[in-house]
Protein backbone atom coordinates (compact mmCIF):
# COMPACT_ATOMS: atom_id res chain seq x y z
CA UNK A 1 0.00 0.00 0.00
CA UNK A 2 1.36 3.59 -1.02
CA UNK A 3 1.59 6.09 1.88
CA UNK A 4 -0.95 9.19 1.40
CA UNK A 5 1.38 12.09 0.53
CA UNK A 6 1.74 14.78 3.41
CA UNK A 7 1.37 17.99 2.76
CA UNK A 8 4.58 18.88 2.72
CA UNK A 9 5.45 16.79 -0.20
CA UNK A 10 2.40 18.22 -2.12
CA UNK A 11 3.65 21.22 -4.70
CA UNK A 12 1.16 23.64 -3.29
CA UNK A 13 2.18 26.24 -5.79
CA UNK A 14 1.35 23.65 -8.88
CA UNK A 15 -1.67 22.07 -7.04
CA UNK A 16 -5.14 23.23 -7.86
CA UNK A 17 -5.60 25.62 -4.88
CA UNK A 18 -2.53 26.83 -4.82
CA UNK A 19 -2.41 28.00 -8.81
CA UNK A 20 -6.12 29.91 -7.89
CA UNK A 21 -4.17 32.67 -6.04
CA UNK A 22 -2.43 33.00 -9.12
CA UNK A 23 -5.36 32.75 -11.32
CA UNK A 24 -5.82 35.55 -14.17
CA UNK A 25 -9.41 34.50 -14.68
CA UNK A 26 -11.80 38.28 -14.60
CA UNK A 27 -14.35 38.66 -12.62
CA UNK A 28 -16.97 38.19 -15.29
CA UNK A 29 -15.84 34.44 -15.57
CA UNK A 30 -15.63 33.85 -12.40
CA UNK A 31 -19.48 34.98 -12.18
CA UNK A 32 -20.57 32.89 -14.96
CA UNK A 33 -18.85 29.57 -12.94
CA UNK A 34 -20.80 30.98 -10.08
CA UNK A 35 -23.84 31.31 -11.14
CA UNK A 36 -23.36 27.61 -12.63
CA UNK A 37 -22.38 26.16 -9.13
CA UNK A 38 -23.27 28.17 -5.82
CA UNK A 39 -27.32 28.22 -4.92
CA UNK A 40 -29.10 31.75 -5.54
CA UNK A 41 -29.69 32.42 -2.46
CA UNK A 42 -27.62 35.36 -2.15
CA UNK A 43 -28.30 36.26 -6.19
CA UNK A 44 -25.22 37.88 -7.75
CA UNK A 45 -22.15 38.73 -5.80
CA UNK A 46 -21.09 42.42 -6.05
CA UNK A 47 -17.94 41.65 -6.99
CA UNK A 48 -15.13 38.46 -6.96
CA UNK A 49 -12.34 39.24 -4.06
CA UNK A 50 -8.91 37.94 -4.75
CA UNK A 51 -7.52 39.51 -1.87
CA UNK A 52 -7.00 41.83 1.28
CA UNK A 53 -5.04 43.55 3.29
CA UNK A 54 -5.88 45.86 6.38
CA UNK A 55 -9.42 47.71 5.40
CA UNK A 56 -8.83 47.48 1.49
CA UNK A 57 -9.61 44.29 -0.47
CA UNK A 58 -8.78 43.64 -4.45
CA UNK A 59 -11.16 41.94 -6.86
CA UNK A 60 -10.47 39.41 -9.68
CA UNK A 61 -9.66 42.57 -12.02
CA UNK A 62 -7.56 44.13 -10.11
CA UNK A 63 -9.15 46.95 -8.72
CA UNK A 64 -8.89 48.32 -4.91
CA UNK A 65 -11.80 49.18 -2.44
CA UNK A 66 -11.49 50.69 0.57
CA UNK A 67 -13.54 47.70 3.12
CA UNK A 68 -16.38 49.96 4.82
CA UNK A 69 -18.46 46.96 6.13
CA UNK A 70 -15.62 45.02 7.02
CA UNK A 71 -17.65 41.19 5.77
CA UNK A 72 -20.75 42.78 7.60
CA UNK A 73 -19.06 43.30 10.95
CA UNK A 74 -16.47 40.48 10.94
CA UNK A 75 -13.39 41.68 10.02
CA UNK A 76 -12.11 43.50 13.54
CA UNK A 77 -9.01 43.60 12.79
CA UNK A 78 -9.04 44.06 8.65
CA UNK A 79 -7.97 41.55 6.14
CA UNK A 80 -5.11 39.46 6.78
CA UNK A 81 -4.34 40.25 9.68
CA UNK A 82 -0.39 39.27 10.73
CA UNK A 83 -0.65 38.34 14.36
CA UNK A 84 -4.11 36.36 13.81
CA UNK A 85 -2.85 35.21 10.58
CA UNK A 86 0.02 33.68 12.17
CA UNK A 87 -1.83 32.38 15.65
CA UNK A 88 -4.23 30.10 13.17
CA UNK A 89 -1.57 28.81 10.80
CA UNK A 90 0.45 27.98 14.00
CA UNK A 91 -2.51 26.25 15.74
CA UNK A 92 -3.62 24.90 12.52
CA UNK A 93 0.01 23.60 12.24
CA UNK A 94 -0.48 21.98 15.83
CA UNK A 95 -3.83 20.63 16.46
CA UNK A 96 -6.83 21.96 14.56
CA UNK A 97 -10.14 19.82 15.41
CA UNK A 98 -10.86 17.31 18.05
CA UNK A 99 -14.21 17.31 18.49
CA UNK A 100 -16.30 17.93 22.06
CA UNK A 101 -15.50 14.68 23.41
CA UNK A 102 -11.82 16.21 24.21
CA UNK A 103 -11.02 20.54 25.21
CA UNK A 104 -7.73 22.28 24.14
CA UNK A 105 -6.34 25.05 26.29
CA UNK A 106 -7.65 27.71 23.70
CA UNK A 107 -10.69 26.71 24.28
CA UNK A 108 -11.20 26.90 27.56
CA UNK A 109 -8.58 30.12 27.96
CA UNK A 110 -11.24 31.59 25.75
CA UNK A 111 -14.32 31.11 28.07
CA UNK A 112 -12.47 32.20 30.56
CA UNK A 113 -11.82 35.36 28.45
CA UNK A 114 -14.85 36.03 27.38
CA UNK A 115 -16.45 35.81 31.06
CA UNK A 116 -14.20 38.08 32.07
CA UNK A 117 -14.68 40.72 28.88
CA UNK A 118 -18.52 40.42 29.98
CA UNK A 119 -18.46 41.00 33.51
CA UNK A 120 -20.26 37.80 33.83
CA UNK A 121 -20.21 36.70 37.69
CA UNK A 122 -19.29 33.89 39.33
CA UNK A 123 -20.88 30.48 37.74
CA UNK A 124 -20.79 32.07 34.57
CA UNK A 125 -20.24 29.76 31.44
CA UNK A 126 -19.73 29.78 27.53
CA UNK A 127 -20.85 27.48 24.68
CA UNK A 128 -18.87 27.47 21.50
CA UNK A 129 -21.04 27.36 18.09
CA UNK A 130 -19.62 28.42 14.58
CA UNK A 131 -22.21 31.15 14.15
CA UNK A 132 -24.10 33.93 14.55
CA UNK A 133 -27.14 32.02 14.21
CA UNK A 134 -26.18 28.58 15.67
CA UNK A 135 -25.39 30.88 19.30
CA UNK A 136 -28.78 31.99 19.18
CA UNK A 137 -30.44 28.70 18.66
CA UNK A 138 -28.09 27.51 21.51
CA UNK A 139 -30.27 30.69 23.47
CA UNK A 140 -33.14 29.24 22.08
CA UNK A 141 -32.65 25.77 23.59
CA UNK A 142 -31.44 27.60 26.65
CA UNK A 143 -35.32 29.47 26.55
CA UNK A 144 -36.77 26.45 26.25
CA UNK A 145 -35.27 24.87 29.26
CA UNK A 146 -36.52 27.79 31.87
CA UNK A 147 -39.49 26.64 34.00
CA UNK A 148 -39.15 30.35 35.83
CA UNK A 149 -38.10 27.84 39.08
CA UNK A 150 -35.43 30.12 39.81
CA UNK A 151 -36.87 33.22 39.88
CA UNK A 152 -39.46 33.71 43.51
CA UNK A 153 -41.82 35.80 41.88
CA UNK A 154 -42.73 33.11 39.52
CA UNK A 155 -42.16 30.12 41.93
CA UNK A 156 -45.94 28.77 41.36
CA UNK A 157 -45.39 28.02 38.19
CA UNK A 158 -41.71 26.16 38.91
CA UNK A 159 -40.71 22.76 37.20
CA UNK A 160 -43.52 24.02 34.07
CA UNK A 161 -41.51 24.31 30.85
CA UNK A 162 -42.44 27.79 29.35
CA UNK A 163 -42.43 28.12 25.72
CA UNK A 164 -43.73 32.13 25.03
CA UNK A 165 -40.71 33.91 23.78
CA UNK A 166 -40.64 37.59 22.79
CA UNK A 167 -38.67 39.16 20.19
CA UNK A 168 -38.94 42.52 18.59
CA UNK A 169 -40.40 43.66 15.34
CA UNK A 170 -37.59 44.48 12.91
CA UNK A 171 -35.20 41.65 14.67
CA UNK A 172 -32.79 39.62 12.93
CA UNK A 173 -31.65 36.81 14.91
CA UNK A 174 -30.58 34.44 11.76
CA UNK A 175 -31.51 32.13 9.35
CA UNK A 176 -31.68 28.72 10.62
CA UNK A 177 -35.20 27.16 11.93
CA UNK A 178 -35.00 28.29 15.76
CA UNK A 179 -33.18 31.84 15.35
CA UNK A 180 -35.72 32.59 12.09
CA UNK A 181 -38.60 32.08 14.33
CA UNK A 182 -37.08 34.75 16.33
CA UNK A 183 -36.09 37.25 13.53
CA UNK A 184 -39.29 39.11 12.62
CA UNK A 185 -39.16 39.46 8.88
CA UNK A 186 -42.29 37.84 6.91
CA UNK A 187 -40.20 37.39 3.67
CA UNK A 188 -37.45 35.21 5.52
CA UNK A 189 -40.22 33.86 7.51
CA UNK A 190 -42.90 32.72 5.31
CA UNK A 191 -41.89 30.42 3.05
CA UNK A 192 -40.58 28.09 5.60
CA UNK A 193 -43.69 27.55 7.81
CA UNK A 194 -44.15 26.42 10.32
CA UNK A 195 -41.33 27.20 12.50
CA UNK A 196 -40.62 26.80 16.07
CA UNK A 197 -43.86 28.19 18.15
CA UNK A 198 -44.56 30.41 21.09
CA UNK A 199 -42.27 33.52 19.55
CA UNK A 200 -44.19 36.89 19.58
CA UNK A 201 -43.10 39.82 18.41
CA UNK A 202 -43.97 43.05 19.99
CA UNK A 203 -43.30 47.03 18.73
CA UNK A 204 -39.79 47.84 18.44
CA UNK A 205 -38.58 50.29 21.47
CA UNK A 206 -42.11 50.32 23.00
CA UNK A 207 -41.47 49.49 26.58
CA UNK A 208 -44.94 49.57 27.52
CA UNK A 209 -45.98 46.77 24.94
CA UNK A 210 -43.19 44.58 26.35
CA UNK A 211 -44.15 44.96 29.45
CA UNK A 212 -47.69 43.94 28.57
CA UNK A 213 -46.66 41.17 26.69
CA UNK A 214 -44.03 39.71 28.96
CA UNK A 215 -46.12 37.65 31.88
CA UNK A 216 -45.14 34.52 33.79
CA UNK A 217 -45.31 31.95 30.81
CA UNK A 218 -42.86 33.96 29.22
CA UNK A 219 -39.96 31.69 28.94
CA UNK A 220 -37.45 34.42 28.03
CA UNK A 221 -37.26 38.08 26.00
CA UNK A 222 -34.67 38.21 22.86
CA UNK A 223 -33.15 41.51 22.32
CA UNK A 224 -30.44 43.16 20.06
CA UNK A 225 -29.13 46.44 21.92
CA UNK A 226 -28.82 47.95 17.92
CA UNK A 227 -30.92 46.54 15.60
CA UNK A 228 -28.25 45.74 12.88
CA UNK A 229 -30.20 44.43 9.64
CA UNK A 230 -32.96 46.69 10.06
CA UNK A 231 -30.62 50.02 9.49
CA UNK A 232 -28.86 50.11 12.93
CA UNK A 233 -31.36 51.09 15.13
CA UNK A 234 -30.38 51.48 19.04
CA UNK A 235 -32.95 50.68 21.75
CA UNK A 236 -34.47 53.99 23.70
CA UNK A 237 -32.58 54.58 26.55
CA UNK A 238 -33.65 52.90 29.65
CA UNK A 239 -35.30 50.11 27.67
CA UNK A 240 -32.74 47.73 28.51
CA UNK A 241 -33.21 48.60 32.35
CA UNK A 242 -36.68 48.07 31.78
CA UNK A 243 -36.45 45.12 30.00
CA UNK A 244 -34.57 43.41 32.83
CA UNK A 245 -37.19 44.77 35.75
CA UNK A 246 -40.29 43.10 33.58
CA UNK A 247 -38.23 39.99 32.60
CA UNK A 248 -36.85 39.73 36.29
CA UNK A 249 -40.47 40.09 37.79
CA UNK A 250 -41.83 37.43 35.74
CA UNK A 251 -38.99 34.81 36.04
CA UNK A 252 -38.48 35.13 31.78
CA UNK A 253 -34.30 35.39 30.94
CA UNK A 254 -33.47 38.38 29.25
CA UNK A 255 -30.84 36.83 26.08
CA UNK A 256 -29.15 39.84 24.44
CA UNK A 257 -27.90 38.81 21.02
CA UNK A 258 -24.53 41.01 20.32
CA UNK A 259 -23.57 39.13 17.70
CA UNK A 260 -23.28 42.13 15.62
CA UNK A 261 -23.20 45.09 18.99
CA UNK A 262 -20.90 42.81 20.44
CA UNK A 263 -16.62 42.63 20.56
CA UNK A 264 -15.58 46.18 20.18
CA UNK A 265 -17.73 46.93 17.58
CA UNK A 266 -19.73 49.57 19.29
CA UNK A 267 -16.64 50.89 21.31
CA UNK A 268 -17.25 49.10 24.26
CA UNK A 269 -17.29 45.10 24.71
CA UNK A 270 -20.52 44.79 25.02
CA UNK A 271 -22.71 47.36 23.37
CA UNK A 272 -25.19 46.67 26.36
CA UNK A 273 -22.22 47.35 29.80
CA UNK A 274 -23.16 50.70 30.38
CA UNK A 275 -27.33 49.93 30.43
CA UNK A 276 -27.02 49.01 33.84
CA UNK A 277 -27.93 45.24 34.15
CA UNK A 278 -26.82 42.01 34.27
CA UNK A 279 -28.64 39.98 31.49
CA UNK A 280 -29.32 36.02 31.88
CA UNK A 281 -27.41 35.19 28.34
CA UNK A 282 -25.71 36.70 25.71
CA UNK A 283 -24.90 35.58 22.26
CA UNK A 284 -21.79 36.72 20.15
CA UNK A 285 -20.26 35.27 16.83
CA UNK A 286 -19.65 38.37 13.65
CA UNK A 287 -16.05 40.08 14.91
CA UNK A 288 -14.98 37.81 18.09
CA UNK A 289 -12.74 35.07 15.35
CA UNK A 290 -11.27 38.14 13.27
CA UNK A 291 -12.88 36.50 10.23
CA UNK A 292 -12.73 33.26 11.56
CA UNK A 293 -16.05 31.51 11.80
CA UNK A 294 -16.66 31.28 15.41
CA UNK A 295 -19.92 32.03 17.54
CA UNK A 296 -20.81 31.72 21.47
CA UNK A 297 -23.27 31.86 24.10
CA UNK A 298 -22.30 32.93 27.81
CA UNK A 299 -24.62 31.98 30.32
CA UNK A 300 -24.97 34.72 33.54
CA UNK A 301 -25.00 33.66 36.83
CA UNK A 302 -25.25 29.38 38.17
CA UNK A 303 -28.71 28.97 37.31
CA UNK A 304 -28.67 30.42 33.96
CA UNK A 305 -25.76 28.23 33.31
CA UNK A 306 -27.16 24.88 34.46
CA UNK A 307 -30.13 25.10 32.38
CA UNK A 308 -28.57 23.12 29.21
CA UNK A 309 -27.25 19.70 30.71
CA UNK A 310 -24.90 16.76 29.53
CA UNK A 311 -26.31 15.81 26.28
CA UNK A 312 -29.11 18.17 25.78
CA UNK A 313 -27.22 20.53 22.97
CA UNK A 314 -24.09 20.30 20.91
CA UNK A 315 -21.49 20.49 18.06
CA UNK A 316 -19.30 18.92 16.11
CA UNK A 317 -17.04 22.07 15.38
CA UNK A 318 -17.80 24.31 17.59
CA UNK A 319 -15.38 25.77 19.64
CA UNK A 320 -12.79 24.05 18.10
CA UNK A 321 -8.65 24.56 18.45
CA UNK A 322 -8.21 27.10 15.38
CA UNK A 323 -11.35 29.10 15.77
CA UNK A 324 -10.70 29.79 19.66
CA UNK A 325 -7.34 30.10 19.07
CA UNK A 326 -8.35 33.11 15.99
CA UNK A 327 -10.67 34.84 18.60
CA UNK A 328 -7.72 34.74 21.29
CA UNK A 329 -5.64 36.78 18.99
CA UNK A 330 -7.96 38.89 17.89
CA UNK A 331 -8.88 39.86 21.31
CA UNK A 332 -5.07 40.54 22.07
CA UNK A 333 -4.92 43.06 19.74
CA UNK A 334 -8.15 44.26 20.42
CA UNK A 335 -7.29 44.78 24.02
CA UNK A 336 -3.16 45.21 23.78
CA UNK A 337 -3.86 47.92 21.16
CA UNK A 338 -6.56 49.71 23.00
CA UNK A 339 -8.40 49.50 19.74
CA UNK A 340 -11.80 49.68 21.70
CA UNK A 341 -10.70 53.82 21.84
CA UNK A 342 -10.14 54.40 18.46
CA UNK A 343 -12.97 52.59 17.58
CA UNK A 344 -15.07 55.08 19.60
CA UNK A 345 -12.83 58.29 18.00
CA UNK A 346 -12.90 57.10 14.51
CA UNK A 347 -16.58 56.31 15.01
CA UNK A 348 -17.72 59.83 16.34
CA UNK A 349 -15.56 61.69 13.53
CA UNK A 350 -16.90 59.49 10.83
CA UNK A 351 -20.71 60.27 11.70
CA UNK A 352 -20.22 63.84 12.63
CA UNK A 353 -18.86 64.04 8.88
CA UNK A 354 -21.78 62.46 7.82
CA UNK A 355 -24.34 64.28 9.85
CA UNK A 356 -22.81 67.41 7.89
CA UNK A 357 -23.30 66.12 4.33
CA UNK A 358 -26.28 67.18 2.34
CA UNK A 359 -28.87 64.56 1.83
CA UNK A 360 -28.18 62.70 5.11
CA UNK A 361 -31.10 63.37 7.30
CA UNK A 362 -30.47 60.95 10.13
CA UNK A 363 -26.86 59.05 11.53
CA UNK A 364 -27.38 56.76 13.98
CA UNK A 365 -25.23 53.91 15.79
CA UNK A 366 -22.17 53.68 18.44
CA UNK A 367 -18.54 52.90 17.97
CA UNK A 368 -18.02 52.05 14.40
CA UNK A 369 -21.65 50.36 13.73
CA UNK A 370 -23.28 52.99 11.84
CA UNK A 371 -26.80 53.64 9.97
CA UNK A 372 -27.35 56.56 7.85
CA UNK A 373 -30.62 57.50 5.92
CA UNK A 374 -30.92 59.25 3.00
CA UNK A 375 -33.14 61.90 1.44
CA UNK A 376 -34.38 59.71 -1.20
CA UNK A 377 -34.78 55.67 -1.89
CA UNK A 378 -31.26 55.84 -3.66
CA UNK A 379 -29.04 53.45 -0.99
CA UNK A 380 -29.00 50.66 -3.44
CA UNK A 381 -27.66 53.03 -6.36
CA UNK A 382 -25.28 54.80 -3.62
CA UNK A 383 -24.05 50.55 -3.04
CA UNK A 384 -23.25 50.39 -6.97
CA UNK A 385 -22.26 53.90 -7.46
CA UNK A 386 -19.92 52.75 -4.27
CA UNK A 387 -18.31 50.05 -5.78
CA UNK A 388 -17.33 51.95 -8.91
CA UNK A 389 -15.49 54.36 -6.88
CA UNK A 390 -13.51 52.01 -4.84
CA UNK A 391 -15.91 51.90 -1.77
CA UNK A 392 -18.05 48.70 0.09
CA UNK A 393 -20.66 49.53 1.71
CA UNK A 394 -24.32 48.21 2.81
CA UNK A 395 -27.66 48.52 1.97
CA UNK A 396 -30.06 47.43 4.71
CA UNK A 397 -33.11 49.40 3.39
CA UNK A 398 -33.98 51.81 0.54
CA UNK A 399 -32.59 54.55 1.75
CA UNK A 400 -30.62 53.56 4.92
CA UNK A 401 -26.96 52.65 4.62
CA UNK A 402 -24.49 50.60 7.09
CA UNK A 403 -21.00 51.01 7.63
CA UNK A 404 -19.62 48.42 9.38
CA UNK A 405 -15.54 48.96 8.62
CA UNK A 406 -12.83 46.85 10.36
CA UNK A 407 -12.48 48.41 14.08
CA UNK A 408 -8.47 49.63 12.27
CA UNK A 409 -10.34 51.83 10.08
CA UNK A 410 -8.03 55.20 10.16
CA UNK A 411 -9.64 58.88 10.34
CA UNK A 412 -7.80 59.28 6.83
CA UNK A 413 -9.60 56.21 5.50
CA UNK A 414 -12.83 57.69 6.98
CA UNK A 415 -12.31 61.06 5.66
CA UNK A 416 -11.83 59.40 1.99
CA UNK A 417 -15.28 57.95 2.20
CA UNK A 418 -16.82 61.29 3.16
CA UNK A 419 -15.43 63.23 1.04
CA UNK A 420 -16.49 60.85 -2.19
CA UNK A 421 -19.80 60.47 -0.57
CA UNK A 422 -21.46 63.79 -1.91
CA UNK A 423 -20.68 62.35 -5.30
CA UNK A 424 -22.20 59.40 -4.85
CA UNK A 425 -25.24 60.55 -3.44
CA UNK A 426 -25.35 62.76 -6.70
CA UNK A 427 -24.74 59.30 -9.20
CA UNK A 428 -27.26 57.42 -7.38
CA UNK A 429 -29.96 60.11 -7.80
CA UNK A 430 -28.76 60.84 -11.46
CA UNK A 431 -28.89 57.52 -12.43
CA UNK A 432 -32.94 56.89 -10.64
C1 LIG B 1 -25.65 38.30 11.73
C2 LIG B 1 -26.51 38.13 12.90
C3 LIG B 1 -26.97 36.86 13.30
C4 LIG B 1 -26.70 35.61 12.49
O1 LIG B 1 -25.33 35.33 12.40
P1 LIG B 1 -24.81 34.33 11.26
O2 LIG B 1 -23.36 34.16 11.58
O3 LIG B 1 -25.08 34.98 9.94
O4 LIG B 1 -25.57 33.07 11.41
C5 LIG B 1 -27.72 36.77 14.45
N1 LIG B 1 -28.02 37.86 15.19
C6 LIG B 1 -27.59 39.10 14.83
C7 LIG B 1 -27.94 40.27 15.71
C8 LIG B 1 -26.84 39.28 13.68
O5 LIG B 1 -26.44 40.50 13.31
Amino acid sequence: MNQIETASSTDLEHSPVGELVHSHATGAQWLSRYSSSLMGVFGTPQRVLVRGAGCLVWDADGKEYLDLLGGIAVNALGHAHPFVTSVISSQLATLGHVSNFFTSPTQIALAEKLLELSKAPAGSKVFFANSGTEAVEAAFKLARRNTGASHAAAAESAAKPRTKIIALEGAFHGRTMGALALTAKEAYRAPFAPLPGGVVHVPFGDIEALRAAVDNTTAAVFLEPIQGEAGVRPLPAGYLKAAREATTAAGALLILDEVQTGIGRTGKWLASEDAGIVPDAVTLAKGLGGGFPIGALVTFGPENSALLTAGQHGTTFGGNPVATAAALATLHVLESQDVLAHVRAVGEHLRAGLAAIDGVTEVRGEGLLIGFDLDADVAPGVVAAGLDAGFIVNSPGPRTIRLAPPLILTTDQADRFLAALPALLQTAKDAQ
